[in-house]
């Protein structure tokens, strides 16, 4: 599986303390993406998913991971390891939040039922479609643009989430190396 970088704890991109994968790899191209870097799989490193479960689950144990994001990227590009992960993280939480650039109506024609049945399994909630800039709002708490949807795949987590969005954006600087970065949705660039 493509994997950029993990970062741990997060608070900036669901409820809770968070572990975030940014996955490697994406086709969509939208204008304004936050991360073009993570377009191009070229170069980097195929890691099995049985070996980032047990780093995350070493993790796990040092420090309680209280939710999961997938970013990227779009972690869908790469089904079928994702598919695995999203299993094998289970173990760890069932608050996992998927950012994908497909719709869930692309996602209904391209996947298979039984692919979707486990992605529907294993999420707890799934941010869909391509960032459009023009539609990057302030409104879109989570969502790049007002386009995407928030779908509550597990009713469970519906409350605690609403009441994080009422807050609205939020940004955490984090140190990776020397290198500070910021984690969250961004303003529109150039605004
Ligand atoms: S789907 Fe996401 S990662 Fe891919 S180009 Fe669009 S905004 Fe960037």
């Amino acid at each position: 599986m493509y994997i950029d970088r993990i970062l741990f704890p997060i608070v900036s991109l669901g409820i809770h303390k968070r572990l975030v994968i940014w996955t490697a790899g994406c086709t969509k191209h939208c204008k304004g993406c936050a991360n073009p870097e993570l377009w191009d799989i070229a170069g980097r490193k195929d890691r099995p998913v049985k070996a980032i479960l047990q780093m995350i689950a070493n993790l796990h144990a040092q420090q309680t991971i209280e939710g999961i994001t997938l970013t990227g990227g779009d972690p869908l590009e790469q089904p079928e390891e994702v598919l695995q992960l999203l299993e094998g993280l289970q173990e760890i939480t069932e608050d996992i939040l998927v950012y994908t650039g497909y719709t869930m109506q692309e996602l209904e024609n391209l996947w298979s039922p039984s692919m979707l049945e486990r992605l529907r399994k294993n999420t707890a909630v799934l941010i869909d479609g391509r960032y459009i800039e023009e539609l990057n709002e302030e409104t879109a708490v989570l969502r790049g643009s007002c386009n995407q949807n928030i779908i509550f795949l597990k009713e469970l987590y519906r409350a605690e989430y609403e009441q994080y969005l009422s807050k609205g954006r939020m940004i955490q600087n984090v140190y990776m190396g020397n290198q500070l970065i910021s984690v969250g949705i961004h303003h529109r660039k150039g605004v």
